[in-house]
């Protein structure tokens, strides 16, 4: 039996008429820049969230950077975030000439740990005198974001994070790129810090054909300033107000994203229900020694973009579920501290213990919506006979 990580040829045979018709009325109209489609998108995913504004973009890498920029992140800030997560969060940061400031995960749920942030800003940050601006003792540059990740699906703990953000006057963006549907405490991811970025790259569970991306915020001038951003800065034709980028989503995509969006909550559904089989059944073989599936924490609706276990000789089980027709995937093999790009910035890999751990320990699962009774059944049967518990 094969089980891959993802069938998007599976979800595409379901959808398979509208999408076409979606991309035909693109084509029939012969716009693809900024038309309908993409002003409807952005009406739906606003709404989807509960947020006011939504501003669609060439791919969740540009949600970040234009984010960023437009709340003032530029050459010699910092920017605080995690070593555990894709890299395009951290490059984003890098590519504006920032610094990536990183602290360590919660060891629970692989998203930022609210009390090293605390720490990082009360202990190794200083009010500069001159102007008051919270400033990284080492390096001297100013705070100017704190940029949490909703990795694999699941929120953040965004009310400690938001408050300890608040108490020193520093934005917050959620890179919720994997987190489109997931909820904390009654709140879409995305819709809780000054600005939410999301990715329809085509393996994301909204996925485009082809790269996409969109920032949601409540604030009316972020959404102004990132709508500029988008179009080289440019007001009225060809008058620049400032210098931007071109980063627009195009209509095609958005044609298909819409065609897709009435399906994303059951898809997360299914998601979900797949990720209950696979708790219960991994636990039912006797495999809690071995393998510990994902915590769910509380106040929180984990929409399982990734399930993703922690396991004994990672390496070795990868090996094994690949013999047995089983795709699987590591996300992400090494931490961002420890990444050679990254090398000036002076981390060492003892500097995140967790986001270190995670990255040796760690396997995601085949959780894609279409999976099997038997996929399912398959998988857990092969980690058991792993183990020796079959
Ligand atoms: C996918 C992803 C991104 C980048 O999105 P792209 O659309 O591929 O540019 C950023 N951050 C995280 C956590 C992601 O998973």
């Amino acid at each position: 039996m094969k089980v891959p990580l993802l069938d998007l040829q599976a979800q595409y045979e379901t959808i398979k008429d509208e999408i076409h018709s979606a991309v035909a009325e693109v084509l029939e109209s012969q716009r693809f820049i900024l038309g309908n489609q993409v002003a409807s998108l952005e009406k739906e995913i606003a709404r989807f969230c509960n947020v006011p504004f939504a501003v669609g973009v060439a791919s969740g890498t540009d949600a970040l950077l234009l984010s960023l920029k437009a709340l003032g992140v530029g050459s010699g800030d910092a920017v605080v975030t995690v070593p555990f997560t894709f890299f395009a969060t951290a490059g984003a940061i890098s590519n504006l000439g920032a610094r990536p400031i990183f602290v360590d995960i919660e060891p629970q749920g692989y998203e930022m740990d609210p009390e090293k942030l605390d720490y990082f800003l009360t202990r190794e940050c200083s009010i500069r005198s001159n102007d008051k601006k919270l400033t990284q003792n080492a390096s001297g540059s100013v705070v100017k974001a704190i940029l949490p990740v909703h990795l694999f699906g699941q929120c953040a703990n965004m009310d400690d994070i938001s408050g300890i953000a608040g108490r020193y006057d520093i934005p917050v963006i959620e890179d919720a790129c994997q987190a489109l549907g997931a909820v904390y405490k009654g709140k879409a991811a995305g819709s809780i810090g000054n600005s939410g970025c999301f990715s329809f790259f085509p393996s994301k569970n909204l996925g485009g054909a082809g790269d996409g991306g969109m920032i949601l915020t409540s604030s009316e001038d972020l959404a102004n300033t990132v709508r500029l951003l988008r179009v080289h800065g440019e007001r009225d034709r060809y008058y620049h107000s400032i210098v931007g980028f071109n980063s627009r989503l195009d209509e095609i995509q958005a044609a298909v994203l819409r065609a897709k969006l009435p399906y994303l909550a059951q898809w997360s559904e299914a998601r979900r229900s797949n990720a209950e089989d696979y708790t219960r059944n991994l636990i039912a073989a006797g495999l809690s020694d071995f393998v510990t599936p994902p915590a769910i924490l509380p106040d929180r609706s984990h929409i399982f973009h990734q399930y993703v276990i922690r396991c004994e000789k990672r390496d070795a089980l990868q090996d094994y579920l690949k013999e047995k027709g089983i795709d699987t995937k590591v996300y992400y093999p090494v931490s961002l501290h420890e990444q050679d790009c990254f090398r000036s910035l002076g981390y060492h890999t003892n500097d995140f213990p967790i986001s270190h751990a995670a990255s040796k320990e760690t396997l995601a699962l085949p959780i894609y919506p279409e999976l099997t009774t038997e996929q399912k059944q398959h998988v857990v049967d092969s980690i058991a006979s792993f183990y020796g518990r079959a």
